[in-house]
């Protein structure tokens, strides 16, 4: 019988969001004036289990823009719509180690190392762009949507500003053409990115959209299938070895499950085959993740054994 169930998820996740809330460290991302205008005292953690057990402490209905968690649920949607062969022929695999906006791909290949990292995330829009279409964003907001077990928003003056102030992104995209990683329009491609950037979601909606990852791609709250086994196994994999920016390797050995972080303050979790968890917390360090984020995971799992390689 797995832990959660023995002591009850519910005070766990009530007893982590106590233990952790206190720590006011860290600071909003100024990098747009939409999110350094949000409310830093938000904090929420959210749990749904594979088998449907629901469990919500703190600020778990705020709603804030996905950022880079959408890079995980955008592979798992390109390995299926692109197929496993193209999405990898031009986006690798490996831990790079360097920070998410990095301007550097892997030289043996002159591809981006990884589609946690911006240079891949904009590939993976790429490929998504052009097997998709002029669809593209609606497809991929319906699948987020059908993840999450309801019809998300988009925040238009967060897309805005950065598709505005894009640069570096920008600047991203062009280099990626040059290598030949990206062949979709680099405009097209940037206005994906930008778009799935700016999505609106909740704690609970990461910790559905994580249950629906858990369940190996079935929303075990609507029953609908929305990935593929394959795209899934695929997704967790690099959450795992790539999922939380150069902070990766910490998070593989202290936490020990796939996990994606944004910008926005969220952390999305996958426990395979057992839950989903999301937080919110928009306080970033230095690396650009949530800090009692991280916290809640780190007692979360210390909590309920979760690390992938505990012996329980
Ligand atoms: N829109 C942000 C960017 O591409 C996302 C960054 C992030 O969440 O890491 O710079």
């Amino acid at each position: 019988e797995a832990k959660h169930e023995a002591y009850g998820l519910e005070k766990v996740v009530q007893h982590a969001h106590a233990r952790t809330r206190g720590d006011l460290t860290g600071a909003l991302a100024t990098y747009i004036p939409e999110l350094a205008r949000v409310d830093p005292e938000r904090f929420g953690i959210a749990l749904v289990s594979v088998g449907g057990e629901v469990v919500g402490v703190g600020d778990v209905e705020v709603p804030f823009t996905i950022q880079s968690i959408s890079k995980a649920l955008a592979y798992c949607l390109a390995l299926e719509a692109a197929g496993r062969d193209r999405v990898l022929a031009h986006v690798g695999v490996e831990p790079s180690g360097d920070a998410f906006n990095a301007i550097v791909f892997d030289p043996h290949t002159n591809r981006p190392y990884n589609p946690m990292v911006n240079a891949g995330a904009i590939t993976v829009s790429g490929l998504l762009a052009q097997a998709l279409g002029a669809e593209a964003f609606d497809v991929l907001l319906d699948r987020f949507s059908a993840a999450a077990g309801r019809k998300l928003g988009f925040d238009e003056a967060v897309y805005r500003s950065e598709a505005e102030t894009g640069h570096r992104n920008r600047g991203i995209a062009h280099l990626l053409k040059n290598a030949g990683a990206l062949e979709a329009d680099v405009d097209a491609t940037l206005d994906l990115y930008f778009r799935q950037c700016s999505i609106l979601v909740t704690a609970s909606d990461l910790a559905r959209m994580g249950a629906t990852l858990a369940s190996i791609g079935e929303n075990p709250l609507t029953g609908a299938t929305v990935f593929a086994v394959e795209a899934v196994r695929g997704t967790l994999s690099v959450m795992f070895t790539c999922g939380m920016y150069d902070f990766a390797g910490n998070w593989a050995f202290d936490v020990g499950v796939p996990a994606k972080s944004g910008v926005g303050g969220g952390i999305l979790g996958v426990v395979n085959r057992q839950l989903g968890i999301g937080t919110y917390s928009p306080r970033l360090d230095t690396k650009g993740n949530s800090v009692r984020g991280i916290a809640a995971f780190r007692e979360l799992a210390e909590e309920l054994g979760l690390h992938i390689f505990d012996p329980t």
